[in-house]
C-alpha cells in the first residue's frame, strides 16, 4: 500500500472519465484516505455515487476556484475533517470557447484573464490557502499536455495557459521545496474527457497520437492515474519542478516515424492513419 497514512485533496472531478478520477482511483487503491470537490450543485448530485466508489462519501466539498471565498471554506472543511493533507491534485482547466477556435491573434482580453485565472493562477491560489495544513512531506500535482510546449491546432489560448502552468509549477517548486513540498505536473497525452470535448478535431488529435507516438497507442486515465499516484507519494521524494510526459512517448517525436506500404515503398501516414 504505498498511499497508506496519506491524506489528501483532489479537484477536477467531473465524471469517473475524467483523469483527477484515474488518480483517485489509484491513491485509493494503494490506501489513501481523500476528499474530492465539485464545481456547483449540478455537479454535487453527479459526483456524490463517484465520492462513494471512492470512499469519501463524507469529504465531498464545494469548490468553484474563480471563488476565492470557496478556496478558503474548502481549507477550513479540510481542516476539520481531516486535520493535515499529504497532496493537492489540481485537474483544472477551463478557457471560453473563442479561445479554442479560430484565429490565435482574435483572442479577447477577456477570455485570456478567464483561461488564466481558472486554470494556472488557481494552482497557486490553492496551494497558498492550504499551506497552512500541508505536511512537511506534502506533494501537489497539475495537469498539463504537449500543446504548451509545442503548437497544437486548436489548442490556442489552452496552449498559452499550460505554458504558463508549466513555469508555474517550477517556480513554485524552487520555493516550496524548502518547505518540504514537492511541485509537479503531468503532461498527459489526449483522453476522450469532458474538457476535451471543447477541442475542436478532437478524435483527430487521438487518432494522430496513436498513428505516431513510439507504443502506437493512446492512454488511459488509469496510466495517467498510476504515475500521478507515484508524483504523490514518497517514491518520488526527490522529484519536484517536473513536468512528466504519460504520452505514449509522442513527446519525443520530432518526426512521424516512415512506415512501409504493401509494396515495401516508404509512406508516411499524413492522415492519422496507421
Ligand atoms: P474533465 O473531466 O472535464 O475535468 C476538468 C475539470 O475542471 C472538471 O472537473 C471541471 O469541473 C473543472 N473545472 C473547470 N472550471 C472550474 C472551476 N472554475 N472551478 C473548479 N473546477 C473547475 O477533463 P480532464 O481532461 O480530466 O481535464 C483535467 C485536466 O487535465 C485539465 O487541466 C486538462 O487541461 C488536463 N489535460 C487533459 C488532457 C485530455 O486530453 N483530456 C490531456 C492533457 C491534460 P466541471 O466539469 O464541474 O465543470
Amino acid at each position: 500500500m504505498i498511499m497508506k497514512g496519506k491524506k489528501g485533496v483532489i479537484l477536477g472531478i467531473a465524471n469517473n472519465k475524467s483523469i483527477a478520477y484515474g488518480i483517485a482511483k489509484q491513491c485509493q487503491e494503494q490506501g489513501a484516505e481523500i476528499a474530492i470537490t465539485f464545481l456547483n450543485e449540478r455537479f454535487e448530485k453527479k459526483l456524490a455515487p463517484i465520492a462513494e466508489d471512492l470512499g469519501c462519501s463524507g469529504k465531498l466539498y464545494p469548490c468553484d476556484v474563480s471563488n476565492p471565498d470557496e478556496i478558503k471554506a474548502l481549507k477550513e472543511s479540510l481542516e476539520k475533517d481531516m486535520g493535515e493533507i499529504d497532496f493537492i491534485v489540481h485537474s483544472i482547466a477551463f478557457a471560453p470557447k473563442e479561445g479554442l477556435t479560430g484565429r490565435f491573434t482574435d483572442i479577447t482580453k477577456d477570455a485570456f484573464e478567464v483561461a488564466m485565472n481558472i486554470s494556472v493562477y488557481s494552482l497557486i491560489e490553492i496551494t497558498q490557502v492550504l499551506k497552512p495544513i500541508m505536511s512537511k512531506n506534502s506533494s501537489v500535482l497539475t495537469l498539463s499536455y504537449y500543446g504548451g510546449d509545442k503548437y497544437i491546432p486548436n489548442y490556442n489560448l489552452m496552449g498559452v495557459a499550460k505554458a504558463a502552468l508549466e513555469m508555474t509549477v517550477k517556480y513554485m517548486a524552487e520555493d516550496l521545496g524548502k518547505d518540504g513540498i514537492r511541485v509537479n505536473a503531468i503532461s498527459a497525452g489526449p483522453i476522450k474527457t469532458l474538457a476535451a470535448a471543447g477541442i475542436g478535431e478532437f478524435r483527430f488529435m487521438l487518432k494522430w497520437n496513436e498513428a505516431h507516438s513510439p507504443m502506437k497507442k493512446n492512454v488511459t486515465t488509469t496510466e495517467v492515474g498510476n504515475s500521478g499516484m507515484y508524483l504523490l507519494s514518497d517514491l518520488s521524494s526527490a522529484v519536484t519542478g517536473e513536468v512528466h510526459y504519460v504520452d505514449g512517448g509522442y513527446n519525443i517525436m520530432g518526426m512521424p516515424a516512415v512506415s512501409f506500404d504493401e509494396e515495401g515503398k516508404q509512406s508516411i501516414a499524413w492522415n492519422g492513419e496507421k
